[in-house]
């Protein structure tokens, strides 16, 4: 009896190493459905990597090709869907997912326009990819039966002689009717790759961001897993995991509810028993800050984040976002530093943003001592409602286009090679919010990088916040003092500032006529072209760390004098502060070294006290004291390991922007027993 073959994709792309590093959860649950759901008349295959649905395209075309849609892969899975179609018109193509269009109209262009499609599933796919099939396979997979007979199909839509059908949408009210991948061997071949379990054990988000995916009402509702079955799926993955330590949890506000710490002590169970694991990967809640402070204490490796993306009331109100309270964050932050680490994440050019407002967000985590402080641009998502033709016209919304980076690459498909781009649409003005201005937050969110996350000049911020000042202010003073500068400095955010903009294209396809030719296409897989320009230049700048250690302390000197607080006793403590934080913080791979310093001040003691100390009231050591700073052997691993995974790359931008720096930095020891810190009274 023939059988049919219904292939499943979530494709990645992998010119320049595979960019999205998840097993492919969403695609396996729609194939885990089906394939319990439906009868054995079908045979199911699952694929991530371009080159093995090549291969298998290469041996037969089946009967549906299902592809997820995100930003990150459409163009390369439409590019297979269009070839397949070519090659054999009677099959039957399927995308589903977030990157479509939320308004009627906008969804019929989307489909007119990419006439390789025949039926997009939104939302949930699990449900409307069923009916899709039965209905298929009633009418004998006459994919215009169903077309010219108007049939409607749960949560899918299609178009038919320039109509737009769509049936009903509904929602899975139990997700645990769709089988565990895991547990079901369907994800048994990715573990053989370079890729993060991902699992999820809620789906659905109760906030309404308009930037979002999940923001839609649709979505609102959250849907738990089984206990049980995430138990077992984190044995599962526990037992077979070979290329990573890390897990990736796919809730959208892990923490927030008190069920999660059930999840959390199964998570700390399987990492008492199998070491893994020991990096845990999920958003935190928005609010619950003590439950989530709770979840986070029972496991460990959760690297705690607080994304508020704006802090100003009108950019939130435009954007339908409820931030997490001020106190919420704080204690979030403090529980978060004294484990080790904390990141903020912040959008620049939301709705109503100005440069005010980026400033004052980015304040707010540095007041609020986030040891890193991450800045994005506002990117316009087709599945969200700030995408809408709607919103561009209500706040004004100026827009460009670039590739998205690391998704750029050649691929055989059908025996022949083509090039291919997925491409972003992102926020470089509004209503609110200039061009100038714009470039103006850019160049503040690299200084940010490069001058204050990753606890790089955390010994002097300390003794600024110990005096009263706002380390921020220390950092707008370096974007206003320019003088201060190196010329390889003054070169690199010159460079910065011109990638910036250079890089963008006022239409999508004139981004893709450039990125596609036959003579830029090689630039952007080698990565000359289409880098992230701020993990980039962030890289350059920390490789000349001596410039930019001498332009920190130039600006807590000016800030300092500005706001008439420089002193003399000040000034003697950041002479030995600074050769304090050179050998510390430069030459960082340099780790066989082990150098030695005369301090006139107790640097054992002030470490004691975080750096925390007002140099007025410290006095000087009587006689100066030799340190010893070294890399001990934990530490010899962790560089010589990042170094490694990051060789092949041409800066060191991705290096310093995936490692835990903190770890990089040399110990010291002071090499006999001196008086401790005097105080003044
Ligand atoms: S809280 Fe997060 S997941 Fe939920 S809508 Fe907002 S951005 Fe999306």
């Amino acid at each position: 009896m023939k059988k049919y073959d219904i292939w499943i994709s979530d494709l990645s792309h992998t010119a320049q190493g595979i960019t999205n590093r998840t097993f492919p959860l969403g695609a396996s649950f729609i194939y885990s459905y089906a394939k319990q759901e439906l009868s054995s008349d079908f045979d199911f295959k699952l694929f991530k990597f371009p080159r093995d649905l090549s291969k298998a395209l290469d041996k037969k075309i089946p009967t549906i090709l299902a592809f997820s849609n995100y930003i990150w892969n459409f163009e390369i899975a439409y590019k297979f869907a269009y070839l397949a179609k070519l090659r054999n018109p009677n099959i039957i193509t399927v995308f589903g997912g977030p990157n479509f269009p939320t308004l009627k109209e906008e969804k019929f262009e989307f489909l007119k326009e990419r006439p390789a499609i025949d039926f997009y599933i939104e939302l949930e796919g699990e449900l409307g990819f069923l009916d899709l099939v039965n209905k298929l396979s009633e009418n004998n997979f006459h994919s215009n039966f169903l077309k010219e007979n108007n049939i409607k199909i749960n949560n899918t839509c299609y178009i038919y002689e320039d109509e737009f059908i769509s049936g009903p949408i509904e929602r899975i009210k139990d997700i645990n009717i769709i089988p565990s991948p895991y547990l079901t061997g369907a994800m048994d071949y990715f573990f053989d790759h370079p890729l993060v379990p991902l699992i999820e054990t809620t789906r659905g988000c109760p906030f309404t961001c308009t930037f979002c995916a999940d923001g839609l009402p649709e979505k609102s509702k959250v849907i738990r897993r089984d206990f049980e079955r995430t138990k077992e799926e984190l044995v599962y993955i526990a037992k077979r995991v070979k290329n990573n330590n890390e897990l990736m949890i796919s809730d959208l506000n892990f923490g927030m509810y008190k069920q999660d710490l059930e999840t959390a002590k199964m998570v700390a169970d399987i990492q008492k028993e199998y070491n893994y694991p020991s990096i845990i990967d999920t958003p935190a809640g928005k609010n619950m800050p003590e439950r989530t402070i709770q979840v986070a204490s029972t496991m460990s490796g959760w690297l705690m984040g607080g994304s508020i993306q704006s802090t100003d009331p009108d950019v939130l109100r435009a954007v339908k976002r409820s931030n997490i309270s001020l106190e919420a964050y704080r204690k979030l932050m403090d529980f978060g530093n004294k484990r080790g680490r904390t990141y903020s994440e912040i959008i620049l050019g939301l709705p109503e943003d100005t440069k005010e407002k980026h400033y004052e967000s980015l304040k707010f985590s540095v007041d609020n001592y986030v040891n890193s402080v991450h800045s994005h641009q506002s990117m316009l998502l087709p599945g969200t409602e700030q995408a809408s033709s709607i919103s561009r016209k209500q706040f004004g919304l100026k827009t460009m286009f670039r590739t998205s980076p690391g998704n750029v690459g050649v691929y055989e498909i059908l025996g022949e090679k083509y090039p291919i781009a997925e491409m972003e649409e992102i926020v470089v003005g509004s209503n609110s919010l200039s061009n100038k201005e714009y470039l103006e937050c850019r160049l503040m969110d690299l200084i940010v990088k490069a001058f204050y996350n990753n606890s790089i000049f955390d010994e002097a911020y300390s003794m600024v916040r110990a005096l009263k000042v706002s380390p921020f202010d220390c950092l707008v003073y370096i974007q206003k003092h320019p003088e201060l500068y190196s010329k390889k400095v003054e070169q690199i955010f010159k460079s910065y500032i011109h990638e910036t903009m250079e890089d963008l294209f006022e239409t999508k396809k004139n981004a893709n006529d450039f990125v596609l030719s036959s003579e830029n296409i090689n630039r952007y897989i080698n990565g000359e072209l289409g880098t992230n320009e701020l993990t980039l230049h962030n890289g350059l700048l920390l490789n000349e760390f001596d410039d930019i250690c001498e332009i920190t302390f130039k600006s807590i000197e000016g800030t300092l004098r500005e706001k008439g607080l420089l002193t003399n006793k000040i000034q003697e403590y950041m002479d030995d502060l600074k050769k304090f934080t050179l050998i510390t913080k430069s030459d960082l791979f340099k780790t066989d070294k082990v150098k030695s310093l005369k301090l006139a001040y107790d640097f054992d003691q002030i470490s004691k006290e975080n750096y925390s100390v007002d140099p007025n009231k410290i006095s000087k050591l009587s006689t100066p004291l030799e340190f010893i700073f070294f890399h001990d052997k934990d530490q010899q691993k962790y560089i010589s390991n990042a170094v490694k995974m990051y060789s092949k790359h041409s800066s060191k931008g991705q290096l310093f922007n995936k490692s835990n720096m903190k770890q990089m930095y040399r110990n010291f020891n002071k090499s006999d027993n001196t008086p401790s810190i005097k105080q003044n009274s």
